[in-house]
């Protein structure tokens, strides 16, 4: 049974789950490379009590209970020793996080179970580093997880069936809706979908057989969802846009290639989304 949860990582990402954890009763450490490093992740956990009031109608004394429950260090060891479960959000790199994963295997105990928040990587690449390829798997959070608590859990061949249940229900305990993927998959379920809509909503533009609005609208009114492709680019923010069509086009797809360029042109223009208050719509 799961108790005690370390999270390496203290960034945008790791520090919203260990809050998740603690706001739900776990003891919760959080580990970050250095003493700037955690206290800037401090700053983050503590400024999210008053996002859980506004967002989910929780009481100052229940977020504030969450806080008492977190305990932040800078030596790795000590901050596993005799954690249950280590949930790993340190930097999208696949050398960072091996080299991650070979430290923290020295230092936690053999059963202690091992998760990965990476958005990008299989479980398959990471395994051999953590020594426990059976005690290994993803459990990927989306960004503000009090609110967007969507929790995919997939495992890696290795990945042992009791293990990836466990997770299952541990992300219930924290307040998260699980989704469990039976094999591996880059972009988990969410991605695997949200990718391929956006790029062929682009394409339509890009290739001038519709303007962004339409798009939208046809969506909408078709479907009944609240959002369309455009304001939904909106949201993501046109940089990380950017960088997917780059990498298609440098993949060999030209449409990737076409995207990238008329994604630059609005990047130049400062058309960046809801970030910088224009996007495809103005907010
Ligand atoms: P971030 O850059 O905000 O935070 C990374 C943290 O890791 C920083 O605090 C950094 O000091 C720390 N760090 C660096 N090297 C480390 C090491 N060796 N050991 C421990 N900590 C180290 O990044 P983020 O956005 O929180 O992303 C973290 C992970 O979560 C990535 O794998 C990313 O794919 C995933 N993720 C991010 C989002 C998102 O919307 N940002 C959503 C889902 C999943």
């Amino acid at each position: 049974m799961i108790k005690t949860v370390t999270v390496c990582g203290s960034g945008v990402l790791g520090g919203q789950i260990a809050y998740q954890c603690a706001f739900h009763g776990f003891d919760v450490r959080v580990y970050d490379i250095s003493e700037e490093a955690i206290a800037r992740g401090r700053v983050q956990i503590e400024s999210l009590p008053a996002e859980l009031q506004r967002d989910l109608g929780a009481t100052p004394e229940q977020t504030a209970a969450g806080l008492t429950r977190l305990s932040y260090h800078t030596d790795l060891a000590q901050a596993v020793q005799g954690a249950d479960l280590v949930i790993e959000a340190v930097p999208e790199n696949l050398e960072i996080k091996r080299e991650f994963y070979r430290q923290l295997a020295e230092v936690a105990a053999p059963d202690t179970i091992f998760v990965t928040n990476s958005s990008t990587l299989l479980p398959s690449d990471i395994a051999e580093a953590t020594g426990r390829p059976d005690r290994f798997l993803a459990l990927h959070f989306a960004n503000r997880i009090w609110r967007n608590n969507t929790a995919e859990v997939m495992g890696s061949p290795a990945t042992s069936p009791e293990i990836f249940g466990q997770i299952v229900e541990f992300a219930g305990q924290i307040g998260m809706v699980a989704l469990p993927l039976y094999k591996e998959q880059p972009g988990y379920i969410l991605n695997s979908l949200l990718v391929p809509w956006l790029n062929a909503a682009l394409d339509l533009v890009v290739r001038e057989v519709a303007d962004p609005h339409t798009v939208d609208r046809t969506w909408m009114i078709a479907t009944k969802a609240p959002l369309g492709p455009f304001a939904t680019y909106d949201i993501v923010g046109l940089t990380t846009a950017y960088h997917i069509n780059q990498a298609r086009g440098k993949a060999g797809d030209p449409r990737g290639a076409a995207a990238a360029a008329y994604l630059k042109d609005r990047i130049d223009r400062g058309l960046l989304g809801m970030g910088t208050g224009e996007g495809f719509y103005t907010y």
